[in-house]
């Protein structure tokens, strides 16, 4: 599980999170949305060490971050991430960077490597791009890529950050479909995403955020039916 409680960030004199709680059951999917500016990836970047803050705990698993290095790196290793703009090394192959970190990192050697980067290609069905380079992908091949990356370190946890808003419309389904299946396999995850379709379907919470705070957190059918805030009330109404 992951467990958020009174956690609060300020950029400067900024308060950009406060005082969320959230706890996400292992296994479980949330979903993540508000508008522009409302501490979405600020909040996620804060689960996987890539932002600090200054009050509260975040704790994946038995791992309270912050507590001990060793562990805490442990635990990051343990979640995995894939951002808007996909971040893929332009000078390495789609294989090689799905096996940078297993080598570089996990210290697997190479044939291990390849052979577990290529059965999660297979699984984002695009093992055929494997000796490619990523400009010479779709953006939202070059996603799935990331998507497999991200899955060879063997992640507790996915962490999502609007994977499909940099996307041409036609490629949103391949990667929405292939973030489908992980939440059929059980993978816990956490996704920022404006993609109400999906959201309805695969989360099992919603969580809505304004302003720094979760102001409505809810099942999908109540979210989307009676969400309870007008601010949630208002951001639906600009969807539709
Ligand atoms: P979007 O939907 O546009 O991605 P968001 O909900 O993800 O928005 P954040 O990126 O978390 O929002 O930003 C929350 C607030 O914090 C914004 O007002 C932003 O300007 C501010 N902010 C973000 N990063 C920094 C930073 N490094 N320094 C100062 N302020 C920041
Ligand atoms: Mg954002």
């Amino acid at each position: 599980a992951v467990q958020i409680t009174s956690l609060n960030k300020w950029y400067g004199t900024f308060h950009v999170l406060k005082e969320v709680n959230l706890t996400i059951p292992s296994g479980s999917r949330v979903v993540i949305c508000g508008p522009s500016g409302s501490g979405k990836s600020t909040l996620i970047r804060c689960l996987n060490g890539l932002e600090a803050y200054q009050q509260g705990t975040v704790t994946l698993g038995t791992v309270r971050l912050g507590d001990n290095a060793r562990e805490t790196a442990l635990a990051r290793r343990q979640t995995g991430m894939v951002f808007q703009s996909f971040n893929l090394f332009p000078h390495l192959t789609v294989l090689s960077n799905c096996t940078l970190a297993l080598r570089r990192v996990l210290r697997m050697p190479r044939k291990e490597a390849e052979s577990l980067a290529r059965h999660f290609l297979e699984k984002v069905r695009i093992p055929e791009q494997a000796d490619k380079y990523p400009a010479q992908l779709s953006g939202g091949q070059q996603q799935r890529v990331a998507i497999a990356r991200a899955l060879c370190m063997n992640p507790r946890l996915m962490l999502f950050d609007e994977p499909t808003s940099a996307l041409d419309p036609e490629m949103v389904k391949e990667v929405l479909d292939v973030m489908t299946g992980l939440a059929h396999d059980g993978m816990t995850m956490i996704c920022v995403t404006h993609e109400m379709g999906f959201a309805r379907e695969v989360a099992d919470q919603i969580v809505f955020m304004d302003q720094g705070s979760v102001v409505e957190q809810a099942s999908p059918l109540t979210f989307f039916t009676t969400p309870s805030h007008p601010r949630a009330q208002s951001f639906l109404n600009t969807l539709l």
